[in-house]
């Protein structure tokens, strides 16, 4: 099952529990606006190529669309509903033929994500379909302008507030800060995960990772344990994983296993994480590292270990080897990487899932902050920041334990009726009236 279908039945069976109206079920899943732009650039040696970029925002009943911007080369697929199935990269045959019922799955996502991490946000996400890697520098600041040049009056600091995701970065959101500017005037709250220099917050690259250590560390204490001496596996090695690694190392856990796209290796002792930052600094790659023997990857997820943390992909989680995990905690780092089957397959184990639209919620909950602290004009410290995102997982996964309790459903239930509920309220009491 696909990202879309596994989210829209997840949403679905929420609305379901809370005995949602069918027609403000419809309207909940729905996009509020899908825009699609084309953008041409030069590249180095004079050559025109077109791309194609995308913002979908879906809901704005709760604040301004919040969500990442991705540049990867199926953002196409991923980001449309399926209708758009067939609109590759650099050519101009797309089909309209849009099921409207077929929402985004990842601004869909973003929308109960605000909710459930209760940050007075929408949900959007968008994205160019590209190869940033085989983009130079400056053709790659090239396209975020021609890109932002396409979108500026469709977002903005109460309306829609990018951010990083899967191939962008801070320097991407200066980009975008700056040409938004010459349009609108110097405005840093219209995007998050700037550079500090530019009015980035502290902390909010480690924050994704942070937020999964926080929430792995309320749900640990809910069944009585802690970090400290546990042993956990980590499926992939990149902004979120490494954060994550490194902080559950530092809190007295035992990373055994982590892996990448360059290979896997493992120590059932546990891994130095700082050392094995340094050596893939160094070497671009984890194989060869001293501190740990090389495995297969495609064993990190039946590794034994009692916290298993998928940080990657989505869809890894599947019918086929979800037989296979031996952990009995998943932490969802990455966004939808257990499919419903092995959702299903995993809790008839007894595995305890905590859900991607809550243990991934630490990006946008400092994303939020930053905002705060543009509008405030007053840039808070690092432990400040951090105290506050400790606060808002920890209120977070207390507001989804009370609704698994209320509904007698698991945690992934837990949290998408949290979510959903809160967004149907804001819905139904700002009205339809024309
Ligand atoms: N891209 C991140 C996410 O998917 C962060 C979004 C944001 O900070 O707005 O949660």
């Amino acid at each position: 099952m696909n990202a879309l279908a596994a989210t829209n039945r997840n949403f679905r069976q929420a609305a379901r529990i809370l005995g949602l109206d069918s027609k403000l079920e419809k309207s909940l899943l729905i996009p509020f606006r899908e825009i699609k732009v084309e953008c041409t650039i030069p590249k180095d040696d004079g050559t025109l190529v077109s791309y194609i970029g995308f913002r979908v925002q879906h809901d704005n009943s709760r604040g301004p669309m919040k969500g990442g911007i991705r540049y990867h080369p199926e953002v196409v697929d991923l980001l449309l509903p399926s209708g758009f199935a067939g609109a590759k990269m650099n050519t101009h045959s797309y089909s309209e033929d849009v099921d409207p019922d077929e929402v985004n799955a990842l601004a869909q996502l973003m929308t109960w994500k605000t909710a459930v991490a209760d940050i007075p946000y929408g949900g959007a996400k968008g994205g160019i379909g590209c190869t940033p890697k085989e983009l130079s520098i400056s053709e790659l600041e090239r396209l975020t302008r021609v890109f932002t040049q396409k979108i500026h009056d469709l977002i903005g600091v109460n309306t829609d507030v990018p951010a990083p995701d899967m191939g962008t970065n801070a320097q991407t959101m200066a980009w975008i800060l700056d040409e938004y500017s010459k349009f609108h005037g110097y405005s840093p709250a219209v995007v998050t995960g700037k550079p500090t220099d530019l009015g980035g917050s502290l902390g909010r690259e480690a924050a994704t990772g942070r937020g999964v250590v926080y929430a792995t560390e309320a749900l640990l204490a809910e069944h009585g344990k802690s970090i400290k001496g546990l042993t956990f596996a980590i499926q992939g090695f990149g902004n979120v994983g490494s954060w994550a690694a490194r902080l559950f190392h530092e809190k007295g856990g035992k990373v055994v296993a982590v892996s990448d796209i360059t290979g896997a290796v493992r120590n059932p002792n546990g891994i130095d994480i700082q050392a094995l930052l340094q050596h893939k600094d160094k070497t671009g790659k984890l194989a060869d590292f001293d501190g740990a023997d090389a495995m297969d990857s495609n064993d990190l997820l039946s590794h034994e270990c009692d916290v298993l943390v998928p940080c990657a992909l989505g869809g890894v989680l599947n019918r086929e080897n979800a037989g296979d995990v031996r952990a009995k905690f998943i932490i969802e780092a990455a966004n939808h990487p257990t499919d419903p089957d092995a959702d299903e397959i995993l809790s008839k184990m007894g595995v305890v899932i905590l859900p991607d639209i809550y243990a991934n919620a630490g990006g946008v909950t400092v994303s939020y902050f930053e905002w705060v602290q543009n509008i405030q004009g007053f840039m808070w410290d690092e432990d400040k920041v951090n105290n506050e995102l400790k606060r808002y997982m920890t209120k977070a996964f207390h507001n989804i334990k009370g609704m698994c309790q209320l509904q007698d459903c698991n945690l992934r239930m837990g949290a998408f009726t949290l979510g959903v509920n809160r967004v149907a309220r804001a819905t139904l009491l700002r009205g339809w009236e024309a």
